[in-house]
């Protein structure tokens, strides 16, 4: 028996029914980010190793160890995106969006990689929604782009068991004192740390913050607190934030603890996070990351965005079962016997598809019996059933799949009677206005 090949570990295919909650998502987003004057890009899959290497910071998780890293043919250091913000900076240098209309405002919908292991929630190959606001530093563009956030969440009806956690880290020296103190402050206590966080503790000791484990939470509530390390710019920017956020009635949580993993973040972060007791129960997180821009070696250029996780808004949607429209239907079923039948079967098709119907046929060589059945699958509401007798007699059979029911109609009067049963409410247009 030859192998049977399965996803690789942590990745999965989406079958049909799923991709109902994709292109639910999708369209939901994409409206907002247009309302919005938001531009769709997508990035290359694969980038040099050190776009994410400088740009997200060389100690921290995802560079560290969650990226799928090859070495090209010609020996050039590769990545799978592990997200996007990093590769649209670089995009956003290497196309001279400096010269756009500014802010330059970009959204995407795209897979992105990590080397993660895999659990609920946390899957190596992960579809994102995110936007970015490239080229201005406003505490309005900040609560601007939550408030968009808040939006996609409320349209897909799951705004009330999701909260919005919101914090600043400061200016990156703002940030740099607090991880000093943190580090003398945990250094002593390091033994009463997670086995994570004692090797945050060398790397990256802001993450302690964030830790699930109770023991570390102890330790973190006496720990010192980044809003004593804030300067008066960034106190000012954030309360803004938040002031604006209040004035258009976003409900939000001030999370001192609230870092997010990655080093470009400066001043406000925030995560919508769902109430479930999960470790995985962020279904977007954001923030400002003012400096990355000239990290990857391009002009000074403030921005802010976020990130869904779809699959993560999907297990939201799924556990309040709320379910997305169901559109792939199938109206009506062709049935036909004969080789004649076959031709005029075709062109009933073709023309019913050009009416908004959805219809399919059978083109197989199977018993009447087996073609009805498939219809009856697929169910379909009518049948249409050609056979060389009606091809003969210039008549199709017209059957009614939910009582049977049966009648002869003129093959040319087929689009007509259709089209007086399906009026144009029930049919599928799609205006391409080229
Ligand atoms: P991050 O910027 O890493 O916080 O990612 C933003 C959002 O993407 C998170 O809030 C999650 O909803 C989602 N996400 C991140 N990593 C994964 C993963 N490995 N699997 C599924 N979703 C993820």
């Amino acid at each position: 028996m030859p192998e049977k090949f399965q996803t690789p570990r942590g990745f999965k295919d989406i079958l049909p029914l799923e991709h109902n909650f994709f292109t639910l998502i999708k369209k939901v987003a994409r409206h907002r980010f247009r309302q919005a004057g938001f531009l769709r890009i997508s990035t290359s899959m694969l980038e040099n190793l050190e776009v994410f290497a400088r740009g997200i910071g060389a100690d921290t998780d995802i560079v560290s160890k969650e990226m799928f890293y090859f070495e090209s043919r010609s020996g050039k250091k590769m990545v799978l995106k592990p997200e996007g913000t990093a590769g649209v900076i670089r995009a956003f240098i290497e196309h001279g969006m400096q010269s756009w209309a500014q802010p330059v405002q970009l959204y995407y919908f795209e897979p992105h990689f990590r080397y993660e292991r895999p659990q609920k929630g946390r899957f190596r190959q992960f579809w994102q929604c995110c936007a970015e606001v490239l080229g201005a530093r406003d505490p309005l563009v900040d609560a601007q782009i939550i408030i968009l956030a808040w939006k996609i969440i409320k349209d897909l009806k799951i705004a009330d068991s999701v909260s919005l956690q919101i914090n600043s880290l400061g200016s990156p020296a703002d940030r740099a004192k607090f991880i000093d103190e943190l580090h003398n402050f945990f250094e002593p206590r390091s033994r009463a740390l997670c086995d994570d966080c004692r090797s945050r503790l060398q790397k990256n000791p802001l993450r302690i913050l964030d830790c699930k484990n109770e023991d570390c939470q102890i330790l973190v509530k006496t720990a010192p607190k980044l809003s004593n390390f804030l300067n008066d710019d960034s106190r000012k920017f954030y309360e803004q934030v938040l002031q604006f956020l209040t004035d258009l009635k976003v409900p939000f949580v001030e999370n001192e603890n609230l870092v997010r993993g990655l080093d470009y973040y400066c001043d406000t972060v925030f995560e919508f996070q769902t109430n479930s007791d999960g470790a995985q129960n962020a279904i977007c997180g954001g923030g400002r990351y003012d400096g990355l821009c000239e990290i990857l070696g391009g002009p000074a250029t403030p921005a802010v965005g976020f990130a869904f996780g779809v699959e993560r808004v999907i297990e939201e949607m799924k556990k309040k079962n709320i379910s997305p429209p169901e559109k792939d239907f199938t109206q009506i079923f062709v049935a036909c016997l004969g080789d004649v039948a076959q031709s005029e079967c075709l062109k009933i098709l073709s023309d019913l598809q050009d009416l908004g119907i959805h219809v399919r046929g059978a083109f197989g060589k199977s018993s009447m019996k087996s073609q009805l059945k498939t219809a009856d699958r697929l169910g379909a509401q009518f049948c249409l059933i050609l056979g060389d007798v009606e091809i003969r007699e210039k008549n199709v059979i017209l059957r009614n799949m939910e009582n049977g029911e049966q009648e002869n109609i003129p093959l040319d009067e087929v689009q007509k009677v259709i089209a007086e049963k399906f009026p144009p409410q029930k049919r599928d247009f799609y205006n391409l206005e080229i």
